[in-house]
């Protein structure tokens, strides 16, 4: 299966793709790590994939990663550390959209007791 116009970032809803201004990573060949990548990315539906397929086939781009993982030591080509992981979903996961509750509001303005015997 070849596609024309480059390979397009795994994260639903991201239309980063190779060729434009945005880096896209490999998938890890560590099998453990690349499971790690898929479950953050919420593409559970890739887990049958080997590692070598998914090493070929699909990319992450660098959205999802934070600062702290990205090098773009000794050239002009960005590189991942070992243990980065995508943590950043800006267009909005399952898991992510639970966190963002602000409650600052809704703070108790007393506390009721309920007085024993
Ligand atoms: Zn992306």
């Amino acid at each position: 299966m070849s596609r024309k116009g480059g390979t397009v970032c795994v994260v639903r809803g991201c239309s980063s793709r190779t060729g434009g201004d945005t880096s896209l990573f490999s998938f890890p060949k560590d099998p453990v790590r690349a499971e790690c990548w898929l479950r953050k990315c919420n593409r559970e539906d890739l887990l049958d994939k080997s590692v070598d397929a998914l090493h070929r086939n699909f990319k992450v781009c660098e959205k999802h990663f934070e600062n702290k993982y990205i090098t773009q030591a000794g050239g002009t080509r960005k590189h991942l550390f070992q243990q980065a992981v995508p943590t950043i979903f800006p267009h909005g996961s399952k898991h992510s959209l639970e966190l963002e509750v602000d409650n600052s509001e809704e703070r108790p303005k007393k506390v009721t007791l309920i007085s024993g015997e």
